[in-house]
């Protein structure tokens, strides 16, 4: 594996700190895992974060790609994509919460030059079950950043049970001029990095119960960090998009949010089949099929003849080639072509069905069951259908 200077800056400063790097792993967590996509580096460290002791000791490091389609409505905006790089770092019940945050602070500082004065610090300021994290509050107090106390907000989990914790967020400011408010009052506050202390597990009733051992999780965003590090307006500009955002522009003559969308879309869907998924209607399958439809969807917005067999080869390599994966870009372009094809047929087949239904009034629970039952048409794509005609 080779690593990009920025993610090698990460590995070294942790590596000279005993930590041992765990190499990156695909996007489909192992059999058994209730979770679809890994969506943070701490995803395939679950069972060591229980307790279970991991080959490489207690001090790990690794950059890991990461899908969270959670964040869909989310891409378009500067900082959130489907498909990043999140640069991990763990103690297993080894150091604690507050040493990470100096060790974080330091690198921020002095690894990757970051001005002191354009950071800020959220800390979990506590709910019902958790006391707020005094100790955090203390270490940033020390070091002179100012500090935000939240509630849920600082609270992560991965899903409603499992290891979790209070955290911290680091916010870096990303406004012209001087830095103003806080990350709760001004969104010009990006978050960058998050630290967590998991030391608890929740279970299915809501209750929470100690980990056997208390555990550090950090991860940051490879793509902000990328685009705080080159003076970058969002995350579109790095390495990993540029491809995408001049070949889409190039090919179909996007802009602005239209463009970030699809750029966004197709390269994740690249990694997505590169890491072996095929569209379907379940599962992984369906989450692929979501991101092309979507992307279509916005293709199609303003001339439906658009198709994906324009796409250019080279943000397509790219991809494959950035994340070392085997598939090649022609089987790419045959599920690119598969999908656009059935979608194309779905939207011919669906359009006079949904305005025949409408035509007797709002569409009622019943209808949008027998338009998915009876034509195969899902929620989502009947409402696509729908604001179309509007
Ligand atoms: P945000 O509040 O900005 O949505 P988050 O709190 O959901 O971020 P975490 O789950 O804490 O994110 O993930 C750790 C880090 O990964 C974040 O601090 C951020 O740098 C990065 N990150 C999270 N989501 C995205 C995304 N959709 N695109 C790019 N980077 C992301
Ligand atoms: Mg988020
Ligand atoms: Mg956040
Ligand atoms: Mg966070």
């Amino acid at each position: 594996m080779t690593y990009d200077p920025i993610s090698r800056t990460f590995l070294d400063f942790f590596r000279e700190r005993g930590h041992e790097t765990v190499p990156d792993c695909s996007l489909i967590p192992p059999p058994g895992d209730p979770v679809l996509f890994t969506t943070s580096g701490m995803h395939p460290l679950t069972p060591y974060l229980e307790g279970r002791p991991h080959p490489l000791g207690r001090r790990l490091v690794n950059v890991q790609r990461c899908l969270r389609t959670t964040d869909l409505d989310e891409v378009g905006d500067s900082t959130h994509l489907t498909l990043f790089r999140m640069l991990g770092s763990w103690s297993l019940g080894d150091y604690d919460l507050p040493q990470s945050l100096r060790w974080g602070y330091v690198l921020l500082r002095d690894g990757f030059g970051i001005d002191h004065d354009r950071l800020h610090v959220t800390v979990f300021g506590g709910d019902d079950q958790v006391g707020p994290d005094e100790a955090s509050q203390r270490i940033w107090e020390e070091i002179g950043l100012p500090v935000e106390l939240t509630g849920e907000e600082n609270w992560w989990s991965n899903g409603p049970t499992g290891p979790c914790g209070p955290d911290t967020e680091l916010f870096v400011w990303t406004g012209d001029g001087p830095p103003r408010g806080t990350p709760g009052t001004d969104d010009r506050w990006m978050e960058l990095w998050n630290h967590v202390g998991m030391r608890y597990h929740r279970h299915p009733d809501g209750r929470l119960t100690p980990l056997r051992q208390s555990n550090v999780d950090t991860g940051m965003g490879f793509e902000r960090l990328e685009m705080v590090l080159r003076g970058h307006r969002s995350v579109f500009e790095g390495d990993g998009l540029v491809p995408w955002v001049r070949g889409v522009g190039d090919v179909w003559g996007l802009r602005d949010e239209p463009l970030r969308l699809v750029g966004d879309h197709l390269r994740s869907s690249v990694a997505v089949v590169g890491d072996g998924v095929c569209p379907s209607n379940t599962g992984r399958g369906y989450v692929l099929r979501r991101l092309l439809r979507r992307a279509l969807t916005t293709l199609w917005r303003d001339d439906p003849s658009r198709s994906l067999s324009d796409l250019p080869t080279g943000p397509v390599r790219h991809t494959l080639d950035g994340f070392g994966q085997r598939v090649t870009v022609d089987e790419v372009r045959q599920v690119f072509s598969g999908e656009e094809r059935r979608f194309r047929e779905l939207l011919r087949r669906g359009r006079p069905v949904v305005s025949r239904r409408r035509s007797r009034g709002p569409l009622t629970d019943e209808d949008y069951r027998d338009l998915h039952d009876t034509h195969g048409l899902p929620r989502d794509l009947v409402d696509g259908l729908l604001s179309e005609a509007r």
